[in-house]
């Protein structure tokens, strides 16, 4: 029987429960404030060799300050400055810069360069390395240049299945950066199965990024009739979300540029909406995705934070050469 106390019509309360930490990381911070310190320092054009980090919104406003995007470093005019993206080249990629003359500027996460370090180590030390990660993904291309014939690719748990290697004694495995934790480890699992002396890196290669917004979506999902990530397609890490959101039990998750990107239609019936972005979208459409849900109803906004995040990564080293040079030149007068 209904409660008289409350009305015949009364909802429960529509609420978003909204995911912490999320948004930039420190390595995508890096790399598009490198980019706008290039322009400030050296003037347009500065040309980015891919998507600087794989977001459009982030690509579209440095384009509008003078950022030209390239797929190759053979697009680039003799004589240029060109940034290398986050998701980091392969060595070959720095010696083709060489050869066209262009000054460069590595704006590759340091987390990415500590996978490069490891692959190069292991490649020496005569391991072959199953290299966990998405087939045709940046980061992934960038991490097998540094050693191709010691480097193969396995691709989710079905590759383990059946990857071959030369000396199943002498095994080795990493992974990119931007994966599921739980999945990976799935991959991990079955590869120990089939090669029992696989060794682990020294430290989880997936960054502390990806881990901290995957355990801030998993609780937030827990409760959630739909769970929004903000980000783009291309974008590995908010791609994994929605996939770990879904498994944590949300009702529904998608995977939005932005508000305009949301369907009405997925509100139906929704009393608790989950939110989060990617670690390469900037906070201002996680703002345009609130105000679009507070229109709707969903004003309520409850912070889940189940960690805390305080990491910074400095400016290329280039680009930090170039700014004390510029001050000490100023200082002198
Ligand atoms: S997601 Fe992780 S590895 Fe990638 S740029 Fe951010 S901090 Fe670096």
């Amino acid at each position: 029987m209904a409660d008289p106390a409350l009305p015949a019509t009364a909802e429960p309360a529509r609420r978003v429960l909204l995911a912490a930490p999320r948004g930039y990381c420190a390595g995508v911070d890096r790399a598009v404030l490198a980019v706008e310190a290039a322009l400030e320092q050296y003037g347009a054009p500065i040309y980015v060799r891919h998507e600087i980090v794989h977001n459009k919104y982030v690509v579209q406003t440095l384009e509008r300050k003078g950022a030209v995007f390239v797929e190759e470093t053979a697009e680039v005019p003799e004589g240029s400055i060109v940034i290398f993206s986050a998701h980091g080249v392969a060595p070959e990629v720095h010696r083709e810069a060489e050869r066209g003359k262009l000054a460069t500027i590595d704006a590759t996460c340091p987390l990415v360069t500590k996978v490069h370090k490891e692959a190069v180590r292991f490649a020496q030390d005569n391991y072959q390395i199953l290299l966990i990660g998405h087939e045709g993904h940046e980061e992934v291309i960038g991490t097998s240049g540094e050693a191709p014939e010691h480097i193969t690719l396995v691709d989710g748990p079905a590759d383990a299945a059946t990857v071959q290697v030369p000396d199943p004694d002498k095994v080795v495995w990493l992974s990119q950066t931007t994966l599921s934790v739980d999945e990976t480890m799935e991959t991990v699992d079955a590869l120990k199965g089939r090669f029992p002396n696989l060794l682990s890196p020294p430290s989880d290669d997936i960054c502390y990024a990806t881990q901290n917004r995957q355990l801030a979506i998993k609780q937030v999902a827990a409760d959630a009739d739909l769970v929004l990530v903000v980000g783009s397609k291309n974008s590995s890490n908010s791609v994994r979300m929605v996939e770990v959101a879904l498994g944590a039990g949300a009702g529904a998750a998608h995977l939005v540029d932005n508000a305009s990107e949301i369907d009405e239609a997925w509100l139906s019936g929704v009393t608790t909406v989950g939110l989060s972005s990617g670690a390469s979208v900037p906070e201002v459409l996680v703002e345009g995705v609130l105000e679009w849900l507070s229109e709707r109803g969903y004003a309520d906004v409850e912070l889940v934070q189940p960690t805390e995040e305080h990491i910074q990564f400095s400016l290329p080293k280039e680009l930090r050469r170039d700014l004390r040079a510029e001050a000490a030149a100023k200082a002198a007068g």
